[in-house]
């Protein structure tokens, strides 16, 4: 039903969808029992159960995303943070040591700083866009670099083709985490990485209704995350799959609409007197425009700005605005606001903060699939209030 050639948005829709259909039924059904009945000659592999992620709706879905992703397995797991989590622990053991880019997302950074040290699993933070300093870091048994596809709320685009290529040079595996970008405006698969992760909390289910995660890649790597993750227990339930997969099959189009609406705002905020600073991968003064250009279709719905009055200010826009709902997360139809110090970057000092780059009065948005004018309006309004 799927011929590899097919578009995305295509293979959104098609995918991995059981032919003949179950029943008729054009939608899969919920297979909401944790247990199969035994089949002939069958061995402990073919148990059908739950926590072993291979009901029918963890299937369509594991076929689907390998498809868009261009990888050759996936698997789903019970939230971002168990698909991070899981993988760290299937590649890396006691003794080893790995290099992440600093200035990742906050429960992985916390993974690193808490709870890997305690596994006897050593790190190095690396700067995403100086692979000059990386090789000094290597050690005698350092296997694996981790990136984020734009870091947030800065949205800096790591030298991604370097970390490929380094990573290739001196046999580590690479691993990075492309719940910023989504499958609709960047492959890393494609380009030479080994493993793609996603928060799938946020574009690729979409409505803000489930916490789920995922992880592309090659099918022997699949394999031993999926033994690790039957052991660790962080299995997708059935029904937040069959959210999951409803949700995946609009991606393309909410994910455009997305990009579009952030670039609206961008460019409005940019010419706001009030706003002093925009950063958003898709304006040209971004340091990293060239490079999000080559390698990205579009730069997802995120953008961060700050105003001139500062944290004050930002928190009387905030209060104003009509359309998007103050809360932490992305990706979702609606949009989100947040300020990084009050919120995901609350557990660090002022200064630490200060030192990167995240201020006081910085703003976060997450943008929905809205009209852009309305919320062009919405933020006009709220800001001359
Ligand atoms: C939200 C998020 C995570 C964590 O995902 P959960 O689904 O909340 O566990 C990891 N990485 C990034 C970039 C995220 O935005």
């Amino acid at each position: 039903m799927s011929a590899p050639d097919r578009d995305i948005q295509t293979q959104l829709v098609h995918a991995g969808e059981p032919r003949p259909s179950i029943e008729g039924a054009v939608v899969l059904p919920v297979f909401q029992s944790a247990t199969f009945t035994s089949r002939e000659n069958e061995t402990y592999d073919d148990i059908r159960y739950l926590r072993l992620n291979n009901s029918p709706n963890h299937q369509v879905l594991h076929d689907k995303l390998a498809r868009i992703c261009k990888g050759e397995a996936a698997v789903v797991t019970s939230s971002g943070m168990a698909a991070i989590c899981t993988t760290l622990m299937t590649l890396l053991r006691s003794g080893d040591h790995f290099l992440a880019q600093h200035c990742l997302y906050g429960g992985t950074h916390s993974l690193m700083v808490e709870d890997m040290p305690a596994l006897g699993v050593g790190f190095d933070f690396i700067e995403g866009n100086e692979p000059d300093t990386w090789a000094g870091l290597l050690r005698p048994r350092t296997r694996l670099i981790y990136v984020e596809t734009m870091t947030n709320p800065l949205l800096e685009v790591a030298d991604l083709e370097a970390v490929v290529a380094f990573a290739r040079a001196h046999g580590l595996v690479s691993v990075i985490d492309n719940t910023f970008a989504s499958p609709v405006n960047f492959r890393p698969l494609e380009m030479g990485f080994d493993l793609e992760i996603h928060s799938a909390t946020k574009y690729l289910n979409g409505h803000s209704d489930i916490v789920a995660g995922c992880v592309i890649g090659g099918r022997e790597h699949i394999e031993h995350i999926v033994h690790k993750l039957n052991h660790l227990g962080s299995s997708l339930d059935p029904h937040a799959c069959f959210l999951l997969y409803r949700g995946l099959k609009t991606l393309a189009l909410r994910v455009r609409q997305q990009n579009h609406n952030a670039l609206e705002l961008a460019q409005f905020l940019r010419r706001h007197p009030a706003v002093t600073q925009v950063t958003y991968p898709g304006l040209e003064n971004h340091p990293q425009y060239q490079r999000a250009r080559r390698l990205f279709a579009g730069c997802g719905g995120v953008l961060s700005f700050e105003l001139c009055g500062g944290e004050a200010q930002a928190e009387h826009l905030i209060a104003g605005l009509e359309l998007p709902h103050s809360a932490p997360s992305l990706g979702g139809v609606e949009s989100l606001i947040t300020r990084p110090a009050a919120t995901s970057h609350a557990g660090l000092t002022p200064r630490e903060r200060q030192e990167i780059g995240i201020g006081e009065g910085l703003i976060r948005v997450g943008v929905g699939i809205e009209a852009a004018e309305d919320l062009c309006a919405d933020f006009a309004r709220s800001l001359n209030e």
